[in-house]
């Protein structure tokens, strides 16, 4: 089976592709990404942010494709960066300008829980079939630990393997993580049925 992924991140598509593998399933980049203005990321909730680049993307896909929308959510500072995750130090931001900031906002900060949330939303054809949300509980270290991993993974401390999600390997992160749960639940609504 094939299924389209619109993601420009390549952290991202590396993740889906290998799990795809591991279930025999060709997770396959829509090839003119790129060439596409990409839909502006106007929703509130990372279910409408999903939705909306599925509907706009899976237009110019040849068969079902799906598109996510993730990020992290801080409990102490109110689920911030949220939906702004990418962009949290301003618009078109570098990880490391994003982590700075995280940092610097959690300073003195004690309750230090939070979690990556990761929706999926499947399409065809310009018409939403079904949406899939994963998520991972950790805490928010007070540095940098590991070069694995993109995004805020070096921050981000998973108690059940005692380190950060900078520390572990592509499969070991996605065996617990949001994408993997979420990216799981969709491949067996299209191979299970539903
Ligand atoms: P999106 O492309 O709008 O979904 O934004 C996702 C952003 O959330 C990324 O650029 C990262 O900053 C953050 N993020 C999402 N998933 C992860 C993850 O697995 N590890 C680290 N950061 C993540």
């Amino acid at each position: 089976m094939r299924i389209y992924c619109a993601t420009g991140n390549p952290g991202k598509l590396r993740e889906f592709r290998l799990t795809g593998e591991l279930l025999g399933i060709d997770v396959a980049p829509l090839e003119n990404l790129k060439a596409l203005e990409a839909p502006e990321e106007t929703g509130a909730t990372f279910e409408e942010n999903a939705c909306l680049k599925a509907v706009y993307y899976s237009r110019f896909a040849s068969g079902p494709l799906f598109a996510d929308d993730s990020g992290l959510a801080v409990d102490a500072l109110g689920g911030e960066p949220g939906v702004y995750s990418a962009r949290y130090a301003g618009e078109g931001a570098a990880d490391a300008a994003n982590n700075a900031l995280l940092l610097e906002r959690m300073a003195n900060v004690e309750d230090r829980s939070a979690r990556f949330v990761c929706v999926i939303a499947l399409a065809e054809a310009g018409v939403v079939k079904a949406t899939f949300r994963g998520e991972v509980a950790g805490t928010i270290l007070h540095a940098a630990h590991g070069p694995g991993g993109f995004g805020y993974d070096p921050l981000f401390y998973f108690p059940q393997y005692g380190c950060s999600f900078g520390e572990v390997d592509g499969a070991k992160k996605f065996s617990v993580s949001h994408r993997g749960v979420a990216l799981r639940k969709m491949l067996e609504y299209l191979t299970v049925g539903h």
